[in-house]
Formats: structure tokens, sequence, C-alpha cells
């Protein structure tokens, strides 16, 4: 049956063709339990979710309780590390931005309820957000007193930013290309910009096919391979730093595929472990990328 709500791709968003072909079909796992196709350019070879929610419905989709509850010791045990891994991980981005500049001002896309950015905020960067879900720039606003606009468009054009960052945000957005255009007229001549995103052509993705859980669907909407991005980021005046593993996302996208597969929670934790291990692996002794990518790029 025909789904009004969904909206069809008509140009790719790395070469701007308009063949698609068919790739795979995803599950929401998370969610509404919806089924939805992931098609591959003819041209280049880019992926993305397609038919899609269009940006009137998508906000659906992400109205859910956070997957990892309270409720059991298995799950106590789970929820423990994944906030040990997002503390880590925050000081971790510091720690790789302050190589490149100890001061400046941060713009975070895609900010969430501001966690990031309290934390540099507290090392002496200036900040600023943006955050589309009411909820959560509420609480970065009110929680953290940090400044956050829904829209990249809201922020005053006077802004000047020395870095920018989307941490697994760009795979989310109806039209990444006009949110790359947006910061990069925000940013100062030499800017950096952090970009980390889900990498379909990671081992972990290859294991687990449709039931990757980075797929994420429908919720991811572009499914970048490092080509397309550099493509993408070189197209908009960027110049390329480097590219960088992430170690840290294997195990935790191992772990909730596992679950999608129908293991229980102490399952899904040992399996995703190993399976996450095996992922890094292969990234160390082969061509292959990590779980993500994080990509380092300046404005030229
Ligand atoms: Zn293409």
């Amino acid at each position: 049956m025909e789904q009004p709500y969904l909206e069809s791709v008509d140009h790719c968003t790395v070469c701007g063709g308009g063949d698609w072909l068919p790739h795979l079909v995803a599950k929401d796992h998370t969610l509404s339990q919806e089924l939805f196709p992931l098609t591959r350019c003819a041209q280049c070879g880019f992926c993305c979710t397609n038919p899609r929610p269009g940006p009137p419905h998508i906000g659906r989709y992400y109205d859910s309780p956070h997957y990892i509850s309270h409720t059991n010791a298995a799950r106590g045990l789970q929820n423990k590390l994944y906030q040990w891994a997002r503390r880590r991980a925050i000081h971790g981005k510091h720690r790789l931005i302050a190589r490149y500049r100890s001061n400046g001002k941060v713009l975070d896309v895609g900010c969430g309820t501001g966690e990031f950015l309290r934390h540099l905020k507290s090392r002496g960067y200036l900040t600023m957000g943006v955050e589309p879900n009411l909820g959560a720039r509420e609480q970065a606003i009110a929680g953290h007193s940090l400044e956050v606009f829904p829209r990249l468009e809201d922020i005053p054009a006077a802004e000047q930013f020395q870095i920018a960052t989307f941490w697994h945000v760009l795979e989310h957005l109806h039209d990444p290309r006009f949110a790359l255009k947006q910061v990069y007229a925000r940013m100062a001549k030499g800017g950096l910009l952090l970009i980390a995103v889900p990498d379909r052509e990671s081992w972990d993705a290859d294991h687990y096919q449709s039931t990757w859980a980075a797929y994420d669907v429908p919720r991811h909407l572009s499914h970048f391979r490092r080509q397309d991005l550099q493509r993408v980021l070189i197209e908009h005046g960027f110049e390329l730093v480097s590219i960088r593993p992430m170690w840290f996302d294997a195990p935790y996208v191992a772990m909730l595929s596992e679950r999608y597969r129908g293991s229980g929670p102490l399952g899904a934790l040992l399996r995703g472990l190993f399976i996450g291990a095996v992922s890094n692996l292969a990234s160390l002794i082969t061509w292959r990328p990590t779980s993500s990518t994080l990509y380092v790029a300046k404005k030229a």
C-alpha cells in the first residue's frame, strides 16, 4: 500500500544522479517495526533510505524512550558500560579538538541535551548548538545554560565559528548538502570541521547485513562510505585533514545488532563485544574502515 507520508529521493546527494538500484531492506527495530528500503545510486554507489518519511513526518520516528533501560542486572551493566563509553567519548572528542585548537567558538550541530558542549565550555571554549528536538534543546538550554537554536538557518549571520562538529548527525539530515553549505558560510577561514558517521563498508556492517544497527532506518537517511563524504566535503570548499577510525562504535553497534537478531541482554553484550573486537581487528590489519569513521576537515 502506498504510504502518503513517504517521499522518494530524486537526486543522489553525492553525484546528483537519478537512477537508483535496490540495495537492501532494513527494519526499524527501535520503534515502528516498519520496513524501509535502501537504494544505491547507479552512477556513484552512494546509498540512501528511499523512500523515506519527509521532514514533516520524521519526528515521530524519534519519539521513543532510549533503547537502554534500567530494569534488570544485565541491562544495568549494559547501561553502565554505555555511560562509561559516553563519558570517555566526550573526553576523546575534546582531546582531538584540542590537538588543533585549544580555544575558539564551537558549533555543535545536533547537540542533543548538550553534554559535549557543556564539557567544552568548562574547558574555556565558546559554544553554540543546533538541536531540532524541543525537549533536548530545552534541557541543553535550562540544564547547561547553553545557547541552542532549532535550525542552522536560525544562527545569526554575524556568528563565526573556529570549530564545527557533526557527531553522528549528518546521516540523519534530509539535505546534508544544505547543512554543509550553511556551516561553511558561518565558519572562519581555516576553521575545523569534524564529522562522525557510520561506515557501511565496515566489517560489522558486512557481518550483520540488513540487521546492522547503524542502518537505523528511517532515522538514518544517508549511508556514507569514505569516498562519498570525501567528495561532498571537497565540493563544499573543505580540505580533508585526516580520516580517523572510531574504535568504540563497533562493540556498541554489534550489541544492538545482536538484540535485533533476538539475543538476550547478556548474550548480546558478550557477542557484541566479540564481534566488535573482530571488526576493529579487521580495520587494524586490512583496508576496512571501523564501524564509524571520523572526518577532520578545514575550511580552505
Ligand atoms: Zn550518485
